[in-house]
């Protein structure tokens, strides 16, 4: 038996020890992978849930390692604890600044990129932005730097201040900040005003149970409802998350959230595929 934490005792059983050796393959697969060769960018809408125009896509990693695809959730929180994120991150960074500079160019769609807290922190992250921007000619105001609410707060309160600096210098370049899962992680909407942001993502858990029936629904309408009206007397953007269906858009609309993002609007596609979806309303 394996000791874990203070009050938990982990048994080593054969099938632990398969994860454990499945996870040290991934993480030799994942080095290879790196700077770059095997990941793909995909993009998804963001939608205006009124008009249904396309104002910006989120880039998402996608892993075409030895085995076939693999998708985020399988090699981010590896990528997380082992560093690996800071070199993958700024791959994903060059490559969706490069991607998108077409894109705000002739319709003037921004860019989302997802970045861990960990990139943030470092001393060179603002310069590290700062260059993809320059190499590439794409503005600040056409990126969006995406990062959990979980990473913001929950780190140490010197590193949180790091973090909230960086971001405020980047902003100072025209770079926007969404605040990702909002939500989800700690959420005392308190922190919504101190923090360094512009847009909210509204977590799919709250869109999912918007357009349903039930006592657990309403609460979490409540909630989302609170949400978007703080957001907007805030001056920050809403978008709620993980649309699928027509009377999820059409429930989250009427709360008063202005902006969208899920299936219903585009799956996250090749950046060869998303071009012919700006310009026109994505559900065309
Ligand atoms: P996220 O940032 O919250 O991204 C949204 C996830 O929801 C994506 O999963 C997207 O494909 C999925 N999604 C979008 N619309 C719908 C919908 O209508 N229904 C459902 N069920 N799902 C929907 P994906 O691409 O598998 O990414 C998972 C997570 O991995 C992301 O969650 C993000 O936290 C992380 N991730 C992805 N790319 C990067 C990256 O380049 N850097 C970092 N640090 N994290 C990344
Ligand atoms: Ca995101
Ligand atoms: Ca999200
Ligand atoms: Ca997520």
């Amino acid at each position: 038996a394996k000791a874990a934490g203070k009050n938990q005792v982990v048994v080593f059983t054969p099938a632990l020890r398969t994860e454990h050796a499945d996870r040290s393959r991934l993480l030799t697969e994942l080095r290879h992978a790196l700077p770059g060769e095997e990941l793909v960018v995909h993009y998804q809408p963001v939608v205006d849930l009124r008009t249904r125009r396309v104002l910006s896509v989120e880039a998402l990693v996608r892993w075409d390692g030895p085995r076939g695809r693999v998708m985020p959730d399988q090699f981010i929180p590896l990528a997380e604890e082992t560093g690996l994120i800071v070199p993958l991150g700024e791959h994903v960074l060059r490559r969706a600044t490069a991607d998108a500079r077409p894109w705000w160019d002739a319709h003037g769609v921004a860019v989302h990129v997802n970045v861990s807290a960990r990139q943030v922190r470092r001393p060179e992250f603002v310069d590290v932005v700062r260059d993809a921007l320059a190499s590439t000619g794409l503005p600040g105001a056409a990126l969006v730097l995406e990062i959990t609410e979980t990473a913001l707060l929950a780190t140490g309160k010197v590193e949180s201040a790091v973090v909230t600096a960086h971001l405020a210098a980047l902003r100072g370049l025209g770079v926007r900040v969404a605040i990702d899962d909002f939500g989800t992680g700690y959420s005392s909407l308190a922190y919504l005003q101190r923090l360094p942001v512009d847009i909210v993502k509204i977590d799919g858990a709250f869109t999912r149970f918007a357009a349903r029936p039930g006592d657990e629904s309403r609460r979490r309408r409540a909630l989302a409802t609170a949400i978007v009206e703080l957001c907007a007397t805030l001056d920050l953007v809403a978008v709620a998350e993980q649309i699928e269906l027509e009377t999820e858009a059409r429930a989250v609309q009427s709360l008063g959230c202005p902006l969208g993002q899920g299936y219903l609007f585009g799956r996250p596609v090749p950046a060869a595929e998303i071009a012919p979806l700006l310009g026109r309303p994505a559900d065309a």
